[in-house]
């Protein structure tokens, strides 16, 4: 057996939870720690013995009470060996060690205050909410973080979780007494759990007497009667910013086993959505549809009848122009339930992040939001330009608008639009690839033509476009255009980068399938490394260690790593300046990188 202290590095205590009813404890110290410790063993039902000949007078008083039994008196060599589980809390390190051995001798766990090296037992910290206790320990090595994220939890554990607590034992005790199959009883389970705690609040609620009658009233209906328990979400992703992605997506998409998501949302992917999620793409690009509509209503059918929480993860709005209404209605024909789930439109926000809003008290008092591909159909388009040429206090958004973009502004200025009206063209506008050119609606074609603008990217045209040169400061800040790789948890790091203007994607290690679809959906410019680990884990993935893609590495060590991996450009950077320092590091190093 190892002798007190010498845990090898590899080894992390057992946590365990002790059941001390009506067991012999002793605390050996009457200060206030002792007071603490014998307070906590009286708590959980203990025999406390507690020893000290001058005892603070609140020990003395839990004695007057008979509570505890007190012994004013120096501890007595070879006492310790009585007693299930021994702390040792006096100042002096002679008696503390004497306890400690005493007790190793006698096979008993011993805690020494503040000498972890003496202690054969650590205290977790620990949350409580009723019979839930979470604990939290570091082996005794950092106990200041274990303090500061037991204060985390404790904030962050909302709602009624005592409650709720006892409402699971109670819904146990039911399920058990029920006569159905292992599997069956999993599911009830599944369903208390998954209707009453909200994964990402971390909140709890205890569910009505109703609820718990239906779920077992469901588990003794006849085999098959489950089938029809799926749920399409049609969730909207936003326009490619993950932070545009809103807060019920984030919590659809968390929840969901089966994710069918567009080529435009790949950018929000959440990089740490769990492994066993199923990921379907069916990729639309702009005059390419891999996977025909009928086939995508067909899989949402059929994960739906599976009995599956689905996402159907759309750019933008899912019915802005995304086909979501003709999905619905199919859902709704097949009799599996769905909702929709709003998202941020591209031709709200991507004009504001551009600089450009969409309406103006003096200047704009109407949005039109118009498809531009319609002006390519054989049968003559529904849009009538001509109509909308007229309107000089007006904002026309079009989507789709790369391939048809002569043919709209010829159509426009034919309906009588002044050729000098501004017009923009906003390439994966919210993005770090957010590209945008601005010149009159005439003169716009070629413009845009010369940049070489590719789909994703909308027209706008109006009055208001011309404040995209004051108000577009999106694009202004010093590392935008920069798409940043970390590793999580890069909290800090995360921020200052974020602060300064990059898109930074944050991807758990090792990299789950939903990281590298979103480190491969956008280009990325680099990764920020803090050590050899992290350089290991993204040097696998080709997106992130390509040719385009820097390592900004804090420390020599991590440069040496990142070079060894591979990575063609490597920038060593100073670890001591703090975050702030480093995103501005970023930013110089790359100005000066000419090659870029
Ligand atoms: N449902 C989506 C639109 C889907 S149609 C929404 O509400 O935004 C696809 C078109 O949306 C693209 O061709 C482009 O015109 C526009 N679009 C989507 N995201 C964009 C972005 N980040 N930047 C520019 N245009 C975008």
């Amino acid at each position: 057996m190892a002798a007190v202290g010498e845990r090898p590095d590899s080894a992390t205590m057992l946590p365990v939870m002790l059941d001390v009813r009506d067991r012999a404890c002793l605390v050996v110290g009457g200060g206030e720690v002792g007071r603490r410790k014998a307070l906590a063993l009286l708590d959980a039902g203990a025999r406390v013995t507690v020893v000290d000949p001058d005892p603070i007078a609140a020990l003395a008083a839990l004695a007057d009470a008979r509570r505890l039994r007190l012994e004013r008196r120096a501890y007595r060599p070879g006492e310790g060996s009585r007693y299930r589980l021994v702390y040792a809390a006096t100042d002096d390190h002679e008696t503390n060690r004497r306890v400690a051995a005493d007790a190793e001798g006698a096979g008993v766990w011993a805690n020494v205050a503040d000498e972890p090296e003496l202690c054969t037992f650590h205290v977790p910290a620990r949350v409580r909410r009723g019979a839930l206790q979470v604990a939290v320990a570091s082996n005794g090595e950092a106990p200041f973080a274990v303090r500061r994220l037991r204060q985390l939890l404790e904030h962050r554990l909302a709602g009624d979780w005592a409650a709720w607590i006892a409402a699971a034992a109670r819904f146990r005790t039911r399920v058990r007494a029920l006569a159905i199959a292992p599997e069956e009883r999993e599911r009830l389970f599944d369903n208390f759990f998954a209707a009453t705690v909200a994964p990402q609040a971390l909140s709890a609620r205890v569910p009505a007497a109703g609820e718990e009658a239906a779920w077992i009233a469901g588990a003794a209906a006849p085999a098959g009667a489950t089938a029809g328990r799926g749920f399409v979400s049609l969730v909207g992703a936003g326009p490619g910013d993950p932070g545009l992605l809103t807060l019920r997506a984030r919590q659809r998409l968390l929840a969901a086993e089966a994710v069918v998501y567009d080529r435009l949302a790949e950018p929000v992917l959440p990089p740490d959505l769990p492994e066993s999620v199923e990921l379907h793409p069916v990729g639309k690009e702009a005059g390419h549809h891999p996977v025909p509509q009928g086939e995508i209503n067909a899989l949402l059918v059929r994960l739906g009848r599976e009995g599956k929480r689905v996402v159907r993860l759309k750019g933008g709005d899912p019915y802005v122009f995304g086909r979501g209404g003709e999905e619905a209605g199919e859902l709704q024909r097949a009799g599996i339930p769905f909702e929709v789930v709003p998202g941020v439109t591209a031709g709200i926000a991507v004009p504001a992040c551009a600089g450009i809003p969409v309406t103006s008290r003096d200047e704009a008092v109407r949005v039109t939001l118009v498809t531009a591909h319609e002006s390519a159909r054989a049968d003559g388009s529904f849009v009538h330009w001509d109509q909308l040429a007229h309107d000089p206090h007006a904002t026309i958004v079009a989507y789709m608008a790369v391939s048809s973009l002569a043919n709209v502004s010829a159509n426009l200025i034919a309906g009588g639009m002044d050729p000098q009206c501004p017009a923009a063209m906003i390439e994966r506008g919210s993005t770090s690839a957010q590209r945008v050119v601005c010149a009159p609606i005439a003169e716009l074609p070629a413009a845009a033509a010369r940049a070489e603008i590719r789909p994703p990217a909308l027209l706008v045209v109006g009055p208001t476009v011309r404040h995209a040169a004051t108000l577009g400061c999106f694009a202004h800040r010093p590392l935008f255009g920069r798409r940043l790789a970390v590793v999580a948890p890069a909290a800090g790091l995360r921020e200052a980068l974020e602060e300064a203007g990059a898109e930074v994607v944050e991807v758990p290690r090792p990299l789950s399938p939903a990281s590298r679809i979103v480190l491969r959906a956008l280009p990325l410019t680099g990764c920020v490394l803090r050590d050899g680990d992290e350089a290991e884990a993204l040097a696998a993935e080709p997106a992130a260690s390509g040719a385009r893609a820097v390592a900004w590495c804090l420390g020599t060590g991590t440069a040496a790593r990142a070079r060894a991996l591979g990575w063609a450009r490597v920038v060593e950077l100073d670890t001591t300046a703090g975050w702030a320092a480093l995103a501005a590091a970023v930013g110089r190093d790359d100005e000066a990188d000419s090659d870029r």
